[in-house]
């Protein structure tokens, strides 16, 4: 008998040893697993194929996120990964698993959001499939896209040498999430205590509204720029370098000092929560945020650009994957993701 169970293996161990019973038949699977979307070639274009699933209890609690916003982040989660192989979103399908406690204005509500995504993304929702559920809410999201052949990223691209870039600020939707947990538990105790979230709005924003960054990758193609490689940041930065150096069979160095975190996420980290705030960008989930590489040749066509921080460089594999602190150190990065299996 394996001693393995769901739990020591983690959710990228389950992935894995289902990865590796099944092989691609078909000449038009041109990525199956192992990326943020698969890419099928279905003529002039490559498309482009994401799913993901939010689970009450596990990925959202009703206490604190609004239907709508998760209707919304519902569909921008995967138009995030669609975003990361340098795609353009084009339809969404919407599976939906819904208990008898929720009411029709509540579902009409998470509906609302789901098209405020679809209009902000361009995307038409084109079919789905509705259950009942014995207990909860259950959101499974299917994106469809494409992307010129040429100007795919993967994840396995990166070569020695290219800039890290990172989109955004990191670590916001980790506070986020810490500062509406403890309000619930105030909440809980005492439900005559109003939650206090006007001081945390950025980052509970980060939490619940999360954006594709979309914006980024047209601004991209814009400026003639195709990464080397790609990926988006929903289980935190480490998480995802280990993917891109892992696959691209590379080492990489980031530097602490240009990691961008915001004033306030920094300033809750330290204060608040007495949390060091590179653990947060470092290891906190669901910013939503881009991970790519682009060639040296490329840096002038992004250094202005306001949402693209350059944070290190790749580096051959048996320089392993490190971080230089603001102190100067060199410390071994360690691939602890937010695995939602092992969360709770
Ligand atoms: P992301 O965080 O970008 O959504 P995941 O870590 O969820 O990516 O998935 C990584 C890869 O594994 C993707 O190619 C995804 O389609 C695939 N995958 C995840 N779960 C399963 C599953 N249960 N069966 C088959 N493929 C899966
Ligand atoms: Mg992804």
């Amino acid at each position: 008998m394996s001693e393995e169970t769901i739990n020591t293996l983690g959710e990228f161990g389950i992935i894995n040893r289902i990865a590796e019973k099944f092989e691609n038949k078909n000449e038009s699977t041109i990525k199956g697993i192992g990326d943020d979307a698969a890419v099928i070639d279905c003529g002039e274009k490559y498309q482009l194929i994401s799913t993901d699933c939010l689970m009450e209890s596990v990925h959202f609690d009703l206490h604190y996120v609004p239907l709508k916003h998760l209707g919304y982040k519902a569909v921008a989660v995967n138009i995030s990964d669609i975003a990361a192989m340098n795609g353009t979103p084009k339809q969404i399908t919407v599976n939906l698993g819904i208990s008898p406690r929720f009411t029709l204005e509540a579902i009409d509500e998470l509906y609302n959001g789901i098209k405020l995504a679809c209009e902000a993304f361009n995307v038409d929702l084109i079919g789905g499939d509705t259950s009942s559920s014995p207990s909860g809410l259950f959101i499974s999201i299917t994106a469809i896209g494409e992307v010129d052949k040429e100007k795919v990223s993967y994840r396995n691209g990166a070569k020695e040498n290219d800039i890290i870039c990172t989109t955004g600020d990191l670590g916001g939707a980790y506070i986020g999430l810490n500062i509406l947990e403890r309000e619930k538990q105030v909440f809980l105790e005492n439900d005559k205590i109003q939650p206090q979230l006007d001081d945390h709005a950025y980052s509970v924003g980060r939490q619940l509204k999360p954006e594709a960054r979309m914006d980024v990758i047209y601004d991209l193609k814009d400026a003639g720029v195709v990464p080397t490689s790609m990926i988006d940041i929903s289980d935190g930065l480490a998480s995802e370098l280990f993917h891109i150096t892992s696959q691209s069979n590379c080492g990489a160095t980031l530097y602490e000092d240009k990691i961008p975190v915001s004033d306030k996420v920094y300033k809750t980290a330290v204060d608040v929560f007495k949390i060091d705030p590179i653990t947060c960008m470092m290891n906190g989930g669901e910013d939503y945020e881009l991970l790519f590489t682009v060639k040296q040749e490329d840096y002038d066509k992004i250094k202005n650009h306001p949402d693209i921080s350059v944070i290190g460089h790749i580096q051959p594999k048996e320089n392993g994957v490190s971080l230089i602190t603001k102190a100067g150190n060199v410390v071994p990065i360690e691939a602890q993701g937010w695995d939602h299996i092992n969360k709770k």
